[in-house]
């Protein structure tokens, strides 16, 4: 199974104090540094950087203290290398997780390095490779988010028509001064042709990219100093935003133009963010899940989960429907359905209830058993989610502390006010958070040390990769092994899933994950067969 991610592999994470003293480097890290065994740790991170880029450094770090990045040379055993460093804050210790990735090749690579140095020659902007270049350099070096920004004149055909093209180069000038001065002199900018613009924004929101793309389009609505008399613009933005909206360059940029045109022929707003037209949803299974839900189809399952000893611990809760009309659906295939149809909310809720009902009736025999329940990035968006957990624990008296909520990196990424409160007031109760899937939609660390989040769970594409083709296997085994120490380094527990294999297991036990979950010791399960599990494994009923 590929994913997009599995070739940006970091090459080493620190964790370092205040003043950079290293605290922590991962076991890969020290190899890629070539640290001799015997030796100990470099002792301040600040004695492997460059001389020359040691203010660079320092000036990223001062400018955005929460997270920084920059590119800079770090001394490697008897040499030098460049790497792109990203630096995340963990605000409640006052230390820093720095991700490195070796980007030594890609530098050597001279004809890409020097495509980054070429002009527009009209606007002084980068040239259009420039840009390919600036957005696959964002795609591999793992940046959570970010957006490409399709911006393109209304009206500018009239200039050239009536003043000619002397003053149309002047307008395209004087637009792309102003771009400029929104997005500021680091964000990568380019004419695409013609009138049309391409800009890149890291960000975390949607909302803050709709600011920008306010800002943008308040910019070019101010008149243009052309003769004989001043000329009024406007402008139409299309957005699309990584990941979600496209894996490479073209597909981004793709769905950017998209969006722009579906912008042009909207009468409210000139911006528009790239949507996919809803895929051929089978109206008739829609209609089957409204009847599902007043007949009781929905049931659960429940996947044991074991410590690295083989042991039981716990379990995740798994949806399942078997229609009278259609059999047994899959929940990959019916939960968008219900998200789409809005009932994702009331059907998450259930869920919620059900299993912890279970969970009572598991601690009768395993007062320790812990169950985790995943919760979709529609309920958190939904009114009252958090108080409605609270509810289903108080009815239902299981001890919260043994209720882990799976949560997804796009929960994360939306509206983060929100649900920081709203995690934050679960976790005052007891209630902890794993983050599912991890690895494949690109949660930022930022998010991940801010928030009160207990463990990770590593997707079943990055297990079951490990042993691909040799020449890939050592990579993707690289990866597992780099996510395991960074959720280490910061205190998170790591769950390994879709583990089908004892090559698998071994590995994973050899890097030091904590819990597996996976068809190699067992597939989900009804609750009876859990209680069947709980008694052979010694368990009796208090
Ligand atoms: P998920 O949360 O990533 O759940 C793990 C999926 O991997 C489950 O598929 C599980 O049966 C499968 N799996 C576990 N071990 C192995 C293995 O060794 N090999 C293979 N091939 N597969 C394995 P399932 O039950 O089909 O669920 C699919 C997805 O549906 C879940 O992915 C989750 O995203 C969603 N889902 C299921 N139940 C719920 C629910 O109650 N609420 C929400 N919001 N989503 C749910
Ligand atoms: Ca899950
Ligand atoms: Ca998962």
């Amino acid at each position: 199974m590929s994913s997009p991610t599995l070739d940006r592999v970091l090459d080493a994470v620190f964790r370092v104090d205040r003043t950079f003293d290293v605290k922590f480097i991962s076991e890969p890290g020290k190899h890629w540094l070539e640290v001799a065994p015997d030796a100990g740790l470099p002792k301040n991170f600040v004695e492997l950087l460059h001389p020359a880029d040691l203010e660079q450094f320092k000036s990223a770090c001062k400018t955005t203290p929460d997270f920084f990045s920059c590119d800079v040379r770090l001394i490697k055993g008897v040499g030098e290398c460049w790497v792109n460093l990203r630096a995340y804050r963990l605000t409640a210790v006052d230390q820093y997780v720095l991700c490195v990735i070796d980007i030594s090749a890609w530098r050597r690579d001279e004809s890409v390095y020097r495509l980054a140095t070429e002009h527009d020659e009209l606007t002084g902007l980068a040239s259009r490779s420039a840009f390919k270049n600036a957005v696959e350099i964002q795609l591999r070096s793992g940046v959570p988010t970010f957006f490409v920004f399709l911006l393109d004149l209304d009206g500018f055909k009239n200039v050239n028509d009536a003043l000619g093209h002397a003053e149309g180069d002047a307008v395209l000038i004087e637009t792309a001064k102003r771009l400029r001065s929104v997005v500021g002199p680091e964000s990568a900018l380019t004419r695409l042709g013609g009138d049309e613009f391409v800009l890149l924004l890291n960000g975390a929101s949607v909302e803050a990219a709709k600011e920008v793309a306010k800002t943008l389009l308040q910019a070019v609505a101010r008149p243009y100093d052309t003769h004989p008399h001043d000329t009024y613009l406007g402008a139409s933005i299309g957005i699309a935003r990584f990941p979600g909206h496209g894996a490479d360059y073209g597909s981004l940029l793709k769905n950017a133009d998209n969006a722009m045109h579906q912008a042009k022929r909207m009468a409210t707003s000139r911006v528009c963010i790239f949507s996919a037209a809803q895929d051929n949803t089978d109206f008739s299974i829609r209609a089957a899940v409204h009847k599902a839900i007043h007949e009781g189809e929905f049931y659960l399952e429940y996947q044991p989960q074991f410590d690295i000893n083989r042991q039981l611990v716990g379990a995740e809760a798994l949806m399942r429907w078997f229609s009278s009309d259609y059999g047994q659906v899959s929940p990959v295939k019916f939960i968008p359905i219900v998200e789409e149809a809005g009932l994702m909310p009331f059907l998450g809720q259930w869920a919620l209830r059900y299993a912890c009902h279970q969970l009572k009736q598991f601690h009768a025999l395993m007062p320790n058993f812990v169950m985790s329940v995943n919760v979709s990035p529609v309920q958190f968006g939904g009114d009252g989610f958090d108080q409605h957990v609270l509810d289903a624990i108080a009815e239902t008296g299981v001890d919260s502390t043994k209720v882990i909520l799976e949560i997804t990196e796009s929960t994360l990424m939306q509206s983060q006010e929100r649900t920081e409160l709203a995690l934050t007031k679960l976790c005052n109760h007891g209630i902890r958070f794993s983050i599912d899937d991890f690895g494949t939609g690109f949660s930022s660390l930022a998010y991940l040390t801010r928030l009160p989040v207990s463990s990770i769970k590593i997707d079943k594409a990055f297990v079951s990769a490990m042993e691909n083709l040799p020449s890939a296997s050592s990579t993707n085994r690289k990866l597992v092994t780099a996510m395991i120490s960074l959720a280490h380094s910061i205190d998170l527990s790591v769950v390994a899933e879709g583990v089908e294999t004892e090559t698998e297991f071994d590995f994973l036990r050899q890097s030091g994950c904590n819990l597996i979950q996976g068809y190699l010791l067992s597939r989900p399960i009804s609750a009876a067969t859990v209680l069947q599990l709980m008694k052979q494994s010694g368990a009796v009923a208090t």
